[in-house]
């Protein structure tokens, strides 16, 4: 099967099956041309990046750090997540010209993140002072003990590793971005 290429601008491209279904008028050779096209053109798929971004309030330290981020404190979080899927075609389908309404993502991002991590303390299981409270006089704290170091990098990664699993199975994470700072964050890119 030959698959070709129309690029109507430098971030989106369309993929057809053969170049009978591509409109006459619109040519590999003509880029450039604005969305647009009647129900019976047979466009197979269209690969579009959505982006949603949540936020949240966590304290942390990083217990070995030569400076004062040792010190137990906290940030506003923010987690940009950017998704890579079809564009539905389905006609009356309540998600057509969307690859996933931002709603549902929403959903999955609260639910896998936002509802553990939202005003709670993240310290590694190594971490001597926060592991002892957890389990002592500080029980009925929302203290979650992971066994790394809280730091944005890992912190990112963490979050990855509970959305991979729960996303629909047509869209794929293209790149999570963790602000710690308006000036700070980490990115985990996802290579295929
Ligand atoms: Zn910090």
């Amino acid at each position: 099967m030959e698959i070709y290429i129309w690029q109507l601008d430098n971030h989106s491209e369309f993929w057809y099956e053969n170049q009978l279904h591509m409109p006459a008028h619109y040519q590999i050779s003509k880029p450039g041309v604005t969305v647009g096209y009647p129900p019976e053109w047979t466009v197979r798929k269209r690969m579009i990046q959505i982006t949603k971004i949540i936020e949240w309030d966590m304290g942390h330290r990083v217990p070995q750090h030569r400076h004062k981020c040792r010190n137990p404190h906290g940030h506003r979080y923010k987690l940009e997540l950017t998704l890579s899927g079809p564009v539905s075609c389905v006609k009356g389908s309540s998600q057509e010209g969307m690859i996933c309404d931002f709603g549902d993502i929403k959903t999955l991002m609260l639910e896998s993140i936002h509802q553990k991590l939202d005003h709670c303390f993240m310290a590694s299981e190594d971490d001597p002072i926060f592991s002892d409270l957890a389990q002592g006089k500080g029980q009925d704290l929302n203290i979650l003990l992971v066994p790394f170091v809280p730091t944005a990098e890992n912190i990112v990664l963490w979050c990855y590793e509970r959305l991979h699993p729960i996303l629909p199975t047509n869209l794929s994470i293209v790149r999570l971005r963790l602000f710690e700072t308006p000036s700070s964050y980490a990115e985990y890119v996802v290579t295929q």
